[in-house]
């Protein structure tokens, strides 16, 4: 639905009032947002409303964003270079910790470059509106993250969906859309709303038969999967030749980055004007994240932890009759369906002390709201059991098992 009316029927109504119905609507049909405060005491507990509240709803996957080192990183790049960058990475905002993390980060997905962005966000639609033109083709798995469709539509590049996970579909596409400059396939590499895994050795056998290009988002893989971390492709023992991750979730922190061959690199820092045409991040952003890679390679109990406890949950919420969606990874959506329904449970867990967020309309497809609780490597066995009695019972008071 969009707004009926255009202009303003009087010379005092606000634009705020004519907005209004349309506003109205998200709440009719349970779609509504609002944003919460919440002053968090660690990593897993935070106030909200005045209320102690265990938190399985954040994406710092490896308990990192009060890692000692990180903070200490920070602090001391905070003391030595201030605030802020000053201005955009091309103008004088490109201190030496910027090409110092590209190194890293080009080691660590085995690249030969890396860019980095100053959100996760950025990165992917600086990426996608870069590298494809309006001559071009997209191929997207129809659940990847919004970021992506973003960067496409930013591209004027020809948009191709296919169904989640689904090779076969993609294959057909392939060989039916020959005719386009280049075409690219983009894909997460854990999805962020179902947090499955995608098929990347399909995938990248696909792309290499179709001689196109595969471009991993893997925002939520960096840090968790693959041997000490290094994500979902270096999992699955494939090679992506563009692969975008984020310091936002297993990092601890703020910004994205994209690794890649020098030259493509080099092409990416003279067109995409998510990096040309704003700040670069504050020092501090830089150090954290630099000391986060570190802490990874160091402590890979962080990530071993993490797993064995998404695994248990899953089993767990199984054995108690919950619609889990099956998956290895740290996200568990737990499937309700109608949006003010999940909002109802979300409500209740909260009323119980335990935060697990609702996800619905537009993140999903309408109907296929869900609880998507998120584990960390920060949670205790004794958070976790708190959290399972909690949604066992309000699962039952709400009939969903
Ligand atoms: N890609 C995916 C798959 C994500 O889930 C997100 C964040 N929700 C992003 C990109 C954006 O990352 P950032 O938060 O660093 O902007």
């Amino acid at each position: 639905m969009s707004s009926q009316r255009q202009a303003p029927k009087t010379t005092n109504e606000t634009l705020g009032e004519i907005l209004a119905p349309e506003l109205i609507h998200t709440q009719k049909t349970g779609v509504y947002r609002q944003l919460r405060e919440l002053d968090d005491q660690d990593s897993t507990i935070a106030i909200i409303n005045g209320r102690r509240t265990k938190i399985f709803a954040s994406n710092d996957y490896l308990g990192l964003r009060r890692h000692p080192d990180l903070v200490a990183a920070a602090g001391d790049a905070l003391g030595r270079y201030g605030t802020s960058a000053g201005a955009s990475r091309l103008i004088s905002g490109n201190c030496h910790l910027y090409g110092e993390l590209e190194v890293k980060l080009a080691a660590f997905k085995n690249k030969e470059a890396a860019l980095i962005f100053p959100t996760g966000y950025m990165a992917n639609i600086g990426v996608l509106s870069s590298l494809a033109g309006p001559r071009d083709l997209v191929l997207m798995d129809r659940a990847n993250h919004a970021s992506l469709y973003d960067g496409c539509r930013l591209s004027g590049a020809k948009l191709r969906r296919f169904g989640h996970r689904d090779v076969e579909r993609l294959q057909w596409l392939l060989e039916k859309n020959t005719d386009h400059r280049r075409r690219f396939v983009v894909t997460d590499g854990v999805f962020s709303a179902d947090g499955d895994l995608a098929p990347l050795p399909q995938l990248a056998a696909l792309a290499a038969r179709h001689r196109c290009w595969l471009i991993v988002d893997d925002a939520h893989g960096t840090g968790v999967f693959g041997p000490q971390g290094r994500g979902t492709a270096a999992h699955f023992g494939v090679t992506a030749p563009v692969e975008i991750g984020t310091f936002s979730k297993a990092l601890g922190g703020l910004g994205g980055f994209v690794a890649a061959d020098r030259l493509t690199i080099d092409f990416l820092i003279n067109k995409a004007r998510p990096l040309i045409f704003t700040t670069g991040l504050p020092p501090a952003t830089l150090a954290a994240a630099s000391a986060a890679i570190d802490v990874i390679l160091r402590e890979p109990w962080r990530r071993e932890r993490l797993l064995s406890s998404a695994t248990r949950i899953r089993q767990k919420l199984a054995e108690l009759g919950f619609d889990a969606m099956a998956g290895d990874s740290p996200i568990i959506p737990i499937m309700v369906g109608d949006e003010a329904a999940a909002c109802r449970l979300a409500d209740d867990c909260l009323e119980a002390g335990v935060f697990i967020p609702a996800v619905r309309h537009p993140t999903v497809p309408r109907n296929k709201a869900r609880l998507r609780l998120t584990v960390s490597a920060a949670h205790t066995t004794a958070d976790i059991d708190e959290m399972l009695a909690v949604i066992s019972t309000i699962g039952q008071r709400h009939g969903l098992v």
